[in-house]
């Protein structure tokens, strides 16, 4: 298949300027500024289906047109925090497509009528910004930002900035926190960035990846983006794929690919031909997926996955196979959130404090029958009660573990019990 974000792999040095360029790249911005209005291009990416990719799957288009037009100026601001454990589709396109997702940058930026716009990269990611920074300025060079973009009076200017290494700025009020110079921590919304963004004022928040699908949909049209993918999710998603597969890696698909052919075709199945025990569709945020051939065969979209008890959230798809006990991958993700949470809510900063506590002692075989329950209480208690997706997400994997694996759990304190 021919890729439309991972165009690197087809076209080689695509991420010079005169290769991008000699590709196509460009037109879609130029036609954008130069034939059409900022609400037709916000209509074209409506009608596409385009969803973000971040987690979330909100429709873009409608989350541009929601951009307060009575309170000026606005901003975009590209979300490259890729935290999520087990993610890292947003790296391998900045650094092999660079230029796709400056231009779907700019073009959201038209769209929404900003002239300044913002990529907040990870803290991580310093090489990453730097090299974005020589690409910014070659398409300063070029003319493809700056002012009064092929001869209109439409100006624009793409700024890089680099967190400090926290993943709770990915979530986007944080990140827009972090973005003005203070602590990164959840803002309480409403009112959402469409109103009230950076210093204030209306701001669009959109994945790298949900970005650099724009100006291929702007080239070739939505039906042609619709035409790709299901009716509930269309076009292409990178899906990272990690864990005890044999080939680990992205692989751009089309939305609708089921499990058994990312895992078995693309991943070549298992190491040493074990079978898959479980799931986790989005990352450690995730909820375990108990697996048999039904899930094998559930194509991936947003609302098949649904039904499957879990979020395909940014689809980086982690398979654990026989050996893994559930007890131990709970451990492990509650350590992280622990480390993660940032505190401002007292729901997720004392839940996480106290469920790494329990997982800790029922994954050292020092646990009851007793911990485990409270550790369900505990996780149960904490859902719908904390300001942000972090907390609310952080006991996935402890709910539908227990629930989804009581054998682990029993195995782990059967000791003690
Ligand atoms: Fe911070 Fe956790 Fe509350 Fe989110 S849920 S605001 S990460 S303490």
């Amino acid at each position: 298949m021919t890729h439309i974000l991972l165009r690197h792999r087809d076209i080689p040095d695509i991420n010079t300027l005169n290769v991008y360029k000699k590709n196509g790249g460009f037109a879609a911005f130029k036609k954008a500024v130069t034939k059409m209005k900022p609400a037709e291009v916000t209509e074209v990416v409506k009608n596409s289906g385009l969803r973000g990719r971040g987690g979330a799957g909100f429709p873009t288009g409608m989350k541009w047109a929601f951009i307060d037009k009575n309170n000026w100026p606005h901003y975009v601001v590209a979300n490259a925090d890729e935290s999520e454990p087990g993610t890292f589709k947003d790296r391998e396109i900045m650094e092999g497509n660079p230029f796709q997702f400056l231009e779907g940058v700019a073009i959201a930026s038209y769209a929404i009528g900003a002239n300044a716009a913002y990529v907040y990269l990870r803290g991580e990611f310093w090489e990453l910004a730097a090299f974005l920074d020589e690409k910014i300025a070659e398409m300063e060079e070029a003319g493809y930002l700056g002012e009064d973009l092929f001869g209109t009076d439409y100006s624009l200017k793409i700024y890089t900035h680099l967190g400090a290494g926290a993943y709770i700025c990915g979530e986007e009020t944080a990140l827009l926190e972090s973005l003005e110079g203070k602590r990164g921590q959840p803002r309480v919304r409403p009112p959402f960035p469409p109103s009230y963004g950076l210093y204030g004022k209306p701001t669009i928040v959109n994945n790298v990846e949900t970005l650099t699908n724009v100006p291929l949909i702007l080239a070739n049209g939505a039906d042609w983006y619709k035409s790709m993918g299901t009716v509930d999710s269309a076009g292409v998603k990178i899906f990272s794929l990690s864990g005890r597969v044999r080939k680990p890696g992205n692989y751009e698909l089309p939305f609708g690919t089921t499990f058994r052919q990312l895992i078995y075709e693309y991943g070549m199945g298992i190491q040493e031909g074990r079978p898959v025990k479980a799931i986790m569709p989005a990352g450690a945020s995730s909820s375990l997926i108990a697996v048999d051939d039904k899930v094998l065969d559930t194509p991936m979209d947003y609302a098949a996955v649904r039904t499957l008890g879990a979020d395909l959230g940014s689809a980086s798809v982690i398979v654990l196979d026989d050996t893994v006990s559930m007890d131990w991958v709970v451990n492990k993700t509650i350590h992280f959130f622990k480390h993660e949470s940032c505190g401002k809510c007292t729901t997720c900063r004392e839940g996480n404090y106290w469920m790494r506590n329990l997982t800790e002692r029922i994954h050292s075989g020092k646990g009851t029958g007793a911990d485990v329950d409270l550790l369900l209480n505990v996780a149960k208690q904490m859902q719908g009660k904390c300001l942000c997706a972090l907390g609310e997400f952080s006991t996935m994997a402890v709910v539908t573990g227990i629930e989804r694996f009581p054998q682990d759990f029993k195995q782990a304190v059967r000791s003690n019990s």
